[in-house]
């Protein structure tokens, strides 16, 4: 059996995929980046070939991505975020959902990326200059709400009186949520409002790329049911979810090692 892997060495996360030469997922980790990002790397694929049966050293071509995809020294090449996510898309999401628009939410950046019928890259948007688009804006306010950030999507939902969030600074945003919770406003009414406000910023983001219906949202913020449906409501559209959102990235970066050897 031969193998192929991606790392995607995110801010926040490193994730892992082992494929298999007809693109069937055989193995996945993902573990927080830390400070040593390709020692996790090297940690995680080492895992994931133990359970396997083989070892790093037979595996055909490994690609990198993500923010620290340079430093991972495991790998035998890097790709672009963006590259990577359309390659995963075309793996990942639910058969017939004519994908033409990826929407990442990452740890510290988000992107909007539309693709062409052929799946190849037309456009895309990118955040990575403010935190209050991207996943970095929940784990802040989940902490002064002293909630996990696995929490704050089933909390949100059963909401029906969202707060508003005006600030589109985290650090101000962080303010109001204090003074929210200081009037007593219910933590998943605050939530709700949270998730409002990211899904406008990224609503704005898909907009100004013109995204096409067919959208699939992936990256950590793909976890969170409260940002999918406060996307929905947003852009007016149904979103679709690969089931591993959070390793679509290094999804697409095994496929590419795969289609590249
Ligand atoms: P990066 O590639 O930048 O490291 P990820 O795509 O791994 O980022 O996404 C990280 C973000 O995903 C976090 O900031 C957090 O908001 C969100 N997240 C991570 N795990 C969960 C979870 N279990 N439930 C909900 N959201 C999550």
């Amino acid at each position: 059996m031969e193998y192929f892997a991606g790392i995607d060495a995110g801010s926040t996360y490193v994730k892992v995929a082992v494929l298999t030469e007809e693109g069937e997922l055989a193995g996945f980790q993902h573990r927080p980046t830390g400070i040593d990002a390709a020692g996790t790397s090297r940690r995680l694929l080492e895992t994931i070939m133990n359970d396997l049966g083989g070892s790093t050293e037979t595996i055909r071509s490994i690609m990198a991505t993500g923010y620290s995809r340079r430093i991972i020294d495991v790998a035998h090449d890097t790709i672009t975020e963006v590259r990577a996510h359309a390659a995963g898309a075309l793996l990942t999401a639910p058969p017939q959902a004519n994908i033409r628009t990826v929407i990442d939410i990452g740890g510290q950046d988000s992107k909007v990326i539309v693709l062409g019928e052929d799946g190849d890259t037309q456009n895309f948007v990118m955040n990575d200059k403010c935190a209050a688009g991207t996943g970095r804006f929940l784990e802040s306010l989940a902490r002064v709400l002293e909630l996990k950030v696995s929490d704050l999507g089933p909390l949100s939902l059963q909401s029906i009186a969202p707060a508003t969030i005006n600030s589109t600074c985290v650090v101000f945003a962080e303010s109001e949520v204090i003074s929210l919770v200081a009037r007593k406003k219910p933590a998943r009414d605050i939530v709700a409002g949270i998730h409002e406000a990211l899904a406008k910023r990224i609503g704005a983001m898909a907009r100004k790329a013109r995204f096409e219906p067919g959208v699939l949202l992936t990256g950590g913020g793909g976890l969170n049911p409260g940002i999918v449906q406060a996307l929905e409501d947003e852009l007016m559209i149904d979103i679709h979810l690969p089931l591993h959102p959070q390793l679509n990235g290094a999804i697409g970066a095994a496929r590419i090692a795969g289609t590249q050897a």
